[in-house]
C-alpha cells in the first residue's frame, strides 16, 4: 500500500468515481481526485466520522446551533440595521442572571473572609474548617482570566510592522483601542480575545492568512477588530463564566443516590431529593443562559461582519468568508504534506486552494451549514454570513496598496516554516485531524 493511500478521504479516492447517486439516481458530477457527492440529495456530503465537541459548553452550543442558526438568520436577514441595537431583552436577561451568579461568588468570598476573621479573633476551630470549605468554593467560582500570550507567540512590532499598521489603521478607523499584540497561530482561523486586565489580542492563523489576498486579509482582521470595538469578548466572558459556575455548583451538590441505608437513609431522602432538584434548577438556569448567549453572540458575529465590510468592501468580505469553508481542504493538505514529505505546507495549501473545483466549493459550502460538522461553533455558518452581506452595499474604506501587499507577504512568509514544522510535529505525534 502506498503512503498516499492512507490519506483521509477529504477529497475522495479512486473507488468513489460513481456515475449515479445510489440514493436518488441523479447523475453525479465527476471531479477526479475529489469526493463524489450528490448535488440533488446531498448524498455523501460529509465523512462518516463526526467531530466530538471539546467540552460541555461547545456541546450545548453545537446542539443549539443546529436548532437556532437558521431561525436567527431569517430574523436578521434584510434587517441588518437591527443588529446595531445595543440592549436586547435577551442580552439584559443574560447580564442579570450572570450578575446574580457572580454576586453569589462575591458572597462566598466575603463569607470566607468573615469566617477566618471569627476563627482568628475568637479562636474557633470550626470556623477555620468552614472558612476553608467556603474559601475553596469561592476559589472554584472566581472568574478564570485568560492568560496573556507567551512572549514567543507574540509577533514583534518591528518585524511585522505592516501587519501591525494594518490592524492599527483598522482600530483607528473603527474608533476603538488598538490591540496590545498580535499572536501567532498555526490554525486555519483568526480570533480576538481579552487577557489579563483589559489587554486585547488578535490571534492570526498563518495558514488562513496565507490563502487570503490583501483585501481579504483586511476583511478578516477587520472582523476581529470589530469584536474588540463591540466588547463582544468581555460580554462573552462575563456570561460564560457564570454558566461555568452554575454547572460546577450543580455538580458539587448533586447527590448520586437518593437512597441511603437504614432509618437515617429514609430520613435523609427528602433532603437529597431537594438537593437534586436544586442542582437541576442550576443546570436549567445555565442552559437558559447559554440560549441567551448563543443568540447574542450570533448577532454579534453578523454585526462584526457588517462593520468589517465597511472597511474592506463587500467583495473581499464575501470571498474571505467563502475561504473559511475550506478547513477540510487544509486538513487534507496537512496529511498530504506529511505523507508526501513536502517541504512547505503553505505553498502546498496555496496550490490545493488554487485548484479547488467549483463542485468541491459547493460541497464545502453545504457542509458548512451542517452544524455537527462545523469546526467553529462560535460563529454562524459562513454561508449565512455571506447571504447577509449580500443585502448591504459597501465600498472599502481601507485598501491595501500593491506595495503593502508585498510587504505583508514578506513579513508573513517568515512564519511559514514555523507553521509547517508545527503541523508536521502534530501529525507525527499521531494526532488525527478528524
Ligand atoms: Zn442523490
Ligand atoms: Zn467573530
Amino acid at each position: 500500500m502506498s503512503q498516499t493511500a492512507t490519506l483521509p478521504n477529504a477529497l475522495g479516492n479512486a473507488q468513489e468515481t460513481r456515475k449515479e447517486c445510489p440514493e436518488c439516481k441523479a447523475g453525479l458530477p465527476h471531479t477526479p481526485g475529489y469526493k463524489s457527492w450528490c448535488p440533488s440529495c446531498n448524498w455523501n456530503l460529509a465523512d462518516e466520522e463526526k467531530r466530538e465537541p471539546a467540552n460541555r459548553f461547545e456541546k450545548v452550543m453545537l446542539q443549539l446551533g443546529s436548532k437556532m442558526s437558521e431561525g436567527l438568520f431569517r430574523e436578521v436577514q434584510g434587517r441588518a440595521s437591527s443588529l446595531k441595537r445595543k440592549f436586547t431583552p435577551a442580552k439584559l436577561l443574560a447580564y442579570a442572571i450572570a450578575t446574580v451568579v457572580h454576586g453569589v461568588t462575591l458572597i462566598f468570598v466575603a463569607a470566607a473572609a468573615w469566617l477566618y476573621y471569627v476563627a482568628v479573633t475568637e479562636g474557633m476551630v470550626s470556623c477555620y474548617i468552614w472558612g476553608t470549605v467556603v474559601a475553596l468554593l469561592a476559589w472554584v467560582s472566581l472568574p478564570k482570566w485568560r492568560k496573556k500570550p507567551k512572549k514567543q507567540h507574540l509577533l514583534d512590532r518591528n518585524e511585522f510592522s505592516t501587519l501591525y499598521k494594518l490592524v492599527d489603521d483598522l482600530a483607528d478607523s473603527m474608533g476603538t483601542k488598538r490591540v496590545d499584540g498580535l499572536v501567532f497561530s498555526h490554525d486555519y482561523n483568526a480570533y480576538f480575545y481579552s487577557a489579563g486586565l483589559g489587554k486585547k489580542y488578535i490571534g492570526v492563523g498563518v495558514p488562513l492568512l496565507s490563502v487570503l489576498n490583501g483585501q481579504e486579509k483586511v476583511a478578516l482582521l477587520a472582523h476581529e477588530t470589530a469584536h474588540g470595538a463591540n466588547g463582544d469578548s468581555n460580554r462573552g466572558f462575563y456570561v460564560s463564566q457564570a454558566y461555568e459556575n452554575l454547572f460546577t455548583w450543580a455538580e458539587m451538590i448533586y447527590p448520586v443516590s437518593l437512597f441511603g441505608n437504614g432509618l437515617l437513609g429514609v430520613l435523609l431522602m427528602p433532603v437529597l431529593l431537594l438537593m437534586r432538584l436544586f442542582a437541576y434548577s442550576l443546570i436549567w438556569t445555565g442552559m437558559g443562559l447559554v440560549h441567551l448567549l448563543f443568540r447574542d453572540s450570533q448577532r454579534a458575529e453578523y454585526y462584526a461582519d457588517l462593520l468589517a465590510m465597511q472597511q474592506s468592501g463587500r467583495e473581499a468580505m464575501e470571498s474571505m468568508l467563502q475561504k473559511l469553508f475550506w478547513t477540510q481542504t487544509f486538513q487534507y493538505t496537512i496529511h498530504k504534506c506529511y505523507f508526501n514529505k513536502h517541504e512547505d505546507l503553505v505553498s502546498l495549501l496555496r496550490s490545493e486552494v488554487a485548484n479547488i473545483p467549483d463542485t468541491e466549493i459547493e460541497r464545502l459550502r453545504r457542509l458548512s451549514l451542517r452544524e455537527d460538522s462545523r469546526l467553529d461553533v462560535t460563529h454562524p455558518p459562513s454561508a449565512y454570513r455571506i447571504e447577509l452581506m449580500k443585502s448591504v452595499e459597501s465600498t472599502p474604506r481601507i485598501e491595501l496598496s500593491p506595495d503593502d501587499e508585498r510587504a505583508l507577504e514578506k513579513e508573513l512568509s517568515a512564519l511559514y516554516a514555523k507553521t509547517h514544522n508545527k503541523w508536521m510535529d502534530i501529525v507525527a505525534e499521531g494526532w488525527r485531524v478528524w
